[in-house]
Order: structure tokens, then sequence, then C-alpha cells
């Protein structure tokens, strides 16, 4: 596939690229293009979703695997999220897991020491208007978080159950080191000392140690969000092990495009249509804006393409301290129609008019003769 595009190359990594080189190579250019934002270039737009488009692969487990092993060449298109949401729903799903443990669950541990670990990031895309980016708006949002299993303590077995003498110290509890004459016993840690082992695991959470529960999560965005602003709300992911830490929630944003208004970072536009009496001699027009409608002073002899600003109707900072602004464009307009006495007035203004008329000219642009 000639078109095939390399996350790795998008990330600048190796194949073989460790999590944390991938993780801190898209800090690396997530940085480059955030802190560097160019508004209206649709390349480095483009570009910046790529390398999310290869993070979200790269960075996952699964998805990477799948990527290395059929090269599946994720189309680039609108729903890419929503694919990602759902994959990610399903691998947080209860079913799928017990092919994780031996036909035989050969005894399991209670309480065992494990390494404590922060829990995994929830990730989910939220869908919000402009309107909404601009005011601040709260999303509810549906997640399946993975908690520790209440019934077994997070520890998969059934201590009710029945046990049986421990395989590794044979039920002595204990197990030698070292040779004599400086040997000494040490407690076993498959049974921690207590020579059985539990032979079921626990039905609830069919032995992982935890389960899934369904979440309604409010996400309260702040005002002056843009398309694809990533929110970390810390501690609303899933259980972290062994009084690990939980994960967090990583909320990506898609700012849904505006009927009327074009965005450039923290700048609103649209356009503003004149007659050219309107142009000419100026006026007030009442125009639209995020906040209800504005007057606004036209100056006489406008042009096409003018831009006229009005202060503070844009989208607020994220980071506070004031507003963009909006911008109007204008364009003006001529009548497509004219009647007689109206073609009469344009006559005579072009009779008036110092400029050499272009009607007269040939089509090189040479003046000709007045008439
Ligand atoms: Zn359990
Ligand atoms: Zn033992």
């Amino acid at each position: 596939m000639a078109s095939r595009k390399d996350y790795y190359d998008i990330l600048g990594i190796r194949r073989g690229a460790t999590e944390e080189e991938v993780e801190k190579a898209y800090q690396r250019l997530a940085r480059t293009y955030q802190s560097a934002p160019q508004p209206g270039n649709r390349t480095a737009d483009f570009r910046f979703r790529e390398i999310l488009e290869a993070y979200e692969i790269l960075s996952n487990k699964a998805r990477r695997e799948r990527y290395d092993r059929l090269g599946i060449d994720f189309p680039f298109q609108e729903d890419f999220w929503d694919e990602i949401l759902e994959e990610a729903e399903e691998e947080n799903s209860l079913e799928g897991f017990e092919d994780l443990w031996e036909p035989g669950f050969d005894g399991g541990r209670l309480g065992a020491e494990q390494a404590s670990s922060k829990g995994k990031d929830i990730h989910v895309t939220l869908e919000i208007d402009l309107e909404g980016a601009a005011r601040g708006v709260a999303k509810k949002v549906q997640v399946l978080q993975e908690i520790p299993c209440v019934t077994c303590g997070a520890s998969g077995v059934n201590a009710e159950g029945p046990r049986k003498f421990c395989g590794q110290c044979g039920g002595a509890g204990q197990i030698q080191v070292g040779l004599p004459p400086s040997a000494s016993a040490k407690e076993c840690d498959r049974c921690q000392g207590t020579g059985k082992v539990y032979t079921q695991r626990c039905e609830i959470c069919s032995g992982k140690g935890w389960v899934g529960r369904r979440r309604a999560v409010t996400v309260q965005i702040p005002p002056g969000v843009n398309d694809h602003c990533r929110l970390y709300l810390p501690h609303r992911g899933h259980a972290g092990k062994a009084a690990g830490l939980k994960g967090d929630l990583v909320a990506e944003i898609r700012v849904k495009p505006h009927p009327h208004f074009g965005r450039k970072g923290d700048d609103l536009y649209a356009g503003l249509s004149l007659a050219i009496w309107e142009a000419a001699l100026g006026t007030e027009v009442e125009v639209s804006t995020l906040d209800g409608t504005a007057r606004v002073k036209i100056p006489a002899g406008v042009q096409s393409g003018d831009q006229i600003h009005i202060p503070k109707r844009g989208i607020p900072f994220l980071q506070g301290g004031g507003r963009g602004d909006q911008i109007l464009c204008l364009k003006i307009q001529v009548p497509r129609e004219v009647d007689e006495k109206s073609r009469k007035t344009l006559e005579e203004l072009e009779r008036r008019s110092s400029a050499v008329s272009r009607r007269k000219r040939d089509w090189t642009g040479r003046s000709g003769k007045r008439e």
C-alpha cells in the first residue's frame, strides 16, 4: 500500500520504541503544535490530527499490536475518534478475560503483595458547539470504569472456597534460601506463610480483581477551548493496582463548525455584505455576535476585503484575561440589474470620476481616448 501512513514516521520514532518513547515523542510534537498555533493553516491542523491519530494507535498496546501485525491503514475520517471510543469500551468490558487464566486456576493468593501501579486513563471524546466553546459548558458522558472487586478485596480469589497445599512450599509456609550452614528460612511468598492457597476464583469478577461499572461523569468544559483540546480530570479513570492512584479521565474536545462564524485562534470571522452606496458613503449596521447583536459603524470608502474589528466579541482566552475580536470581512455587492434611472446615475458617477474609465480601455490596459 503506497499511501499507507507510517505512524512511527509521523511521531519520528523507531519501530521498537517503548511506551515511554511514544509518550515523549507525542508530547514534544503536541507542544510544538500547541505553542505555535497557525490559524487557518490547514496543513498544520491536518498534521496535528495525524500526530494525534498516530499517538492513539501507538500508545495503546492492543491497537499497536494490530497495526504492527496487519499494518491496518486506519482511514482518516471524521468518525475516527468514535471508533477509538467504542474500541476502548470493548476493551474495558467484562467479557474476554477468561482465557488469561489457566483452566486449572492453580491456586490464588489473597492480599498478596502486588506492585502498586496507577490505573489506566479513560479516554472520551466530547463534541460541543462554538457557543459552548466560548461560554464553557458542562457535558455529561457515560464511562465504563474499572473498580476494585469488593467481594474478593481485589484479590480475584474466592476466600470462602476450598484451599489446597501450596505447591511452592509444599504446605510448610516457608522456603529455604541459601545453602547450609548459612541457610535460612523465608516466608513463602505464594501462600504468605499459610501453607495453603485458594483454588477458586472470585465469581463476581471472574478472577480479575476488578469489575466494570458504568458511571456518568460530568465534565466542566472551560470557556476558550479549541478543537482537539484535551482536558485531564485527575483520578477519574480506572482504579489503580494495590493502592495505586486512579488513572485520569482524558476528554478530547471536538468543536463543531459554526454556520456563520469561522474561527482562527480566538478571533471569529464573519462576512458582511454592503451595497456600493453603503460602502461609498459609510453606514451603521447591526450584526449578530455570539452575545446578541452589535451596532457597528462602517466608515465611508471601505473596499471589498477590508476587515472591521468588533473588539472583544470573539472567544475568551483559555488562560483568562480577555477575549478575541469578531472580525467582519467586507464584501461589496453590486446590483445585478439597474433600471434606467439608476443607470443614468451610475453613468453620471462615471463621468465625475477622476479615474479614466476602464470601459474605454482596450484589453491591454492602455487607456483609450476619453470621449
Ligand atoms: Zn472479585
Ligand atoms: Zn507456600
